[in-house]
């Protein structure tokens, strides 16, 4: 069993600190893929940013294992 998000919430991402390693996106290809911006820099690129909840054990994770702390998972109020 998953571990599940209680509520809504929303993803943020520091694009500024995103070094493009795509460890997100080997945990939650569903969710992140890596691609480069106009500059030319490999940078995360969110793909859906309401993954349902059979996917949130994958965000959870690729939130934990980014090396770089991009990505946030924000609560939003009820
Ligand atoms: S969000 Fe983190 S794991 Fe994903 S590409 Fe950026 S630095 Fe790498």
């Amino acid at each position: 069993m998953g571990q599940e998000i209680e509520g809504k919430f929303r993803i943020e991402l520091d694009f500024d600190l995103c070094q493009g390693h795509g460890v997100c996106a080997g945990d939650a290809p569903e969710i992140f893929a890596v691609a480069e911006n106009r500059l030319g820099y490999a940078k995360v690129k969110l793909l859906d940013p309401q993954p349902g909840p059979e996917l949130h054990a994958n965000l959870l994770a690729a939130a934990k294992y980014c090396p770089n702390k991009v990505i946030r998972i924000v609560k939003a109020e009820e």
